[in-house]
């Protein structure tokens, strides 16, 4: 039986609520890949039962009744999922824009010409790195990069729009050169050079995989000389560059605020205001067992960080809490052990030793790939026995 996450007694006075404009669909866990920086749930495979496809029907009417207008999809690799093309379907009938988060696993010309069909987009396909070797061993596959190469030209020539994602981590931020180089041969339209967020499989590899400052401002400088050269050239993809926290000495409006825009509904129908907050000792409700406007409005979860009156000082007080909403709850939580206190990456924040140790840690850190923990099944067992 699922939590009710419905105890409005706990529940501080309601600030205004926006709308879920932004619904995220985790659609399965199952991925044939196993990124060690991978933000599933560190006991992904002992999540329970999928919903169907006449649930997931439910929540997308019940989303766009809501005003949610943008729907991605997502997982693990939601094209593990057979009912793919009827679910982009039913969104399109919906109204809504939908877009497709995948890493290119599974995909063929004729499942990308159904999609097309059915009204999906948008598609963003995933890599590792800009070359084979690096890609397959964080994969975890040895055909992964040539797919996701095939795929990405496929994608293209079906005319989509197109967005490469490339997460960057230490070991291979140093090549944003070549990864640049390669995005601008496959015509992308978009490329996301993001720095791993730590959380899940992330948080755990981290001092495996946060870059050093040195290396950040490197590639960061050679992203804003490739923006400019490009821009001269006529070239229209745009690079966005994504900073880890870690560097930072104020957090980012995680969410643009807890329960403002942005709903996740998991694999098994537990819906969370952020794909991160499973980890969080918090109540959250189930699409099986709640409507969507009551776990929006008034579950317990969805409120349990709206608005400022939750927060200690030194947010409490402060003149920024507008800006970045004291910053990210699971941040708070993995660092400090509270999540209800200032996120650690912010200067003020009583815990902001735990970033400079992790600064510190990346700057002496020698481990290898190799030394990774990698998303998987069996490692998600072991680590769900021990804890
Ligand atoms: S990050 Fe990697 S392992 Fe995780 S879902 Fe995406 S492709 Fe699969
Ligand atoms: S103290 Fe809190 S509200 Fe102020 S800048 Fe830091 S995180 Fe933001």
């Amino acid at each position: 039986m699922h939590s009710t996450g419905s105890n409005l007694a706990e529940v501080p006075p309601k600030p205004a609520v926006g709308l879920p404009l932004w619904l995220l669909a985790e659609l399965t866990y199952r991925c044939p890949l196993q990124c060690p920086y991978c933000s599933n749930p560190l006991d992904f495979a002992a999540q329970g039962k999928e919903l169907t496809t006449e649930e997931w029907f439910s929540v997308l009417r019940q989303g766009r009744e809501m005003g949610a207008a943008q729907l991605g999809f997502s997982g693990g690799e939601p094209l593990v999922r057979q009912d793919l093309a009827e679910l982009i379907g039913e969104a399109r009938r919906l109204g809504y824009y939908t877009n497709l988060i995948t890493s290119g696993i599974g995909l063929t010309e004729q499942k990308i010409r159904a999609f097309k069909d059915a009204g999906l987009d948008h598609i963003q396909i995933s890599f590792q790195a800009s070359d084979a070797q690096v890609n397959d061993m964080l994969a975890g596959s040895k055909k992964a990069f040539d797919q996701k190469l095939e795929m990405a030209r496929m994608v293209k020539a079906h005319g989509y729009p197109m967005v490469l994602n490339f997460v960057t981590h230490r070991h291979n931020i140093d090549n944003i050169d070549r990864i640049i180089e390669l995005c601008v041969a496959l015509e992308a339209d978009f490329v996301e050079l993001a720095t791993c967020q730590f959380y899940g499989w992330a948080q755990l590899n981290r001092v495996g995989l946060l870059p050093t400052r040195e290396q950040l401002e490197r590639a960061e400088r050679i992203t804003n000389e490739y923006r400019a050269r490009l821009a001269a050239e006529g070239n229209p993809v745009k690079l966005i560059f994504v900073t880890p926290d870690y560097y930072e000495e104020r957090p980012k409006a995680c969410m643009k605020g807890w329960g403002s825009m942005f709903l996740t509904v998991t694999p098994d129908g537990t819906a969370l205001p952020c794909h991160g907050a499973r980890q969080l000792p918090v109540a959250f409700p189930n699409v099986r067992d709640h409507s969507l406007h009551h776990i929006w409005y008034d579950s317990f979860g969805f409120n349990r960080f709206r608005g400022y009156e939750w927060m200690p000082e030194p947010c409490r007080s402060c003149d920024e809490k507008e800006k970045d909403f004291g910053g990210c709850r699971c941040q708070a939580f993995m660092l400090t052990g509270d999540a209800s206190n200032t996120d650690p990456v912010c200067g003020k924040s009583p815990r902001h030793d735990v970033i400079l140790k992790a600064r510190e840690e990346a700057r002496t850190a020698t481990a290898g790939i190799g030394q990774l923990t990698f998303r998987n099944a069996r490692n998600s067992h072991l680590i769900t026995k021990k804890g």
